[in-house]
């Protein structure tokens, strides 16, 4: 039998996706020897529950487009199509039963979501299958994080340029008229334009507070 096959998975909100996602998933596939990167559009984020989200399909489309140009990068809308509260412990548990043994799993995440990590229910069962890879700005202070004893042998860190941006600050600059060329793929950059999202902080996406009333 011919050695595991090391698969990373990049969970997020997408809203929107950019070059601190994309950089930071190609970093991890070249530095861990990743044969591919799943990317996972959250569909229902439950710690942003309360905010407003762009719907599920439109975060989909987006990380296609910033996708489709790398062959070693995937999309999965399994938990766009879920009908449940997107929570990584659960995607993470298919995506194991799904590839079984032969698959060694990499979650990929920016180092702020790692106290989050730390809060999943069954956090220790899943470190049983799954590594994680944290991306922290370089010369970052890993002595900051206390870690259990389990996580912290599952856990691996790794510098990555890029770690300024972020999706609020990009919806930020639309709604304010300043540029976020640069800061994303231009197909990207292109898709908010025509579909005109972000232009009103408050006005656009939907309110999954209010999309979670059964009528
Ligand atoms: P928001 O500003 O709305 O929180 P975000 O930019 O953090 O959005 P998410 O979709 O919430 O994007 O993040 C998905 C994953 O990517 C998380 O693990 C997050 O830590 C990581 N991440 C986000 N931005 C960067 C970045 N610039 N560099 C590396 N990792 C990042
Ligand atoms: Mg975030």
């Amino acid at each position: 039998m011919g050695s595991k096959r090391r698969i990373g998975i990049m969970g997020g909100t997408f809203d929107p996706i950019h070059y601190g996602h994309l950089v930071t998933a190609e970093a991890a596939r070249h530095l861990f020897g990743l044969e591919q990167v799943i990317f996972v559009p959250s569909g229902r984020p439950p710690h942003k529950r309360e905010s407003r989200v762009t719907p599920a399909d439109e975060r989909l489309q987006m990380t296609l487009l910033a996708t489709v140009n790398n062959d070693n990068f995937i999309v999965s809308d399994r938990e766009v199509r879920s009908k449940r509260m997107s929570y990584t412990y659960d995607t993470m548990r298919s995506f194991h039963q799904e590839l079984g043994d032969e698959a060694e799993l990499f979650f990929i995440t920016g180092a702020d979501a790692v106290l989050e990590i730390m809060q999943w229910r069954k956090i220790e069962e899943v470190a049983d299958f799954c590594c994680f890879i944290a991306a922290t700005r370089p010369g970052y202070r890993l002595e900051s994080f206390h870690l259990s004893p389990k996580l912290a042998e599952n856990i691996q860190f790794m510098e990555v340029p890029a770690l300024a941006i972020s999706s609020s600050d990009i919806r930020r600059r639309v709604a304010a008229g300043e540029p976020i060329k640069y800061l994303l793929p231009e197909p990207v950059e292109k898709y908010i334009a025509k579909h005109g999202l972000y232009l009103a902080q408050d006005g656009c996406g939907s309110n999954f507070a209010e999309e979670s009333v059964v009528k």
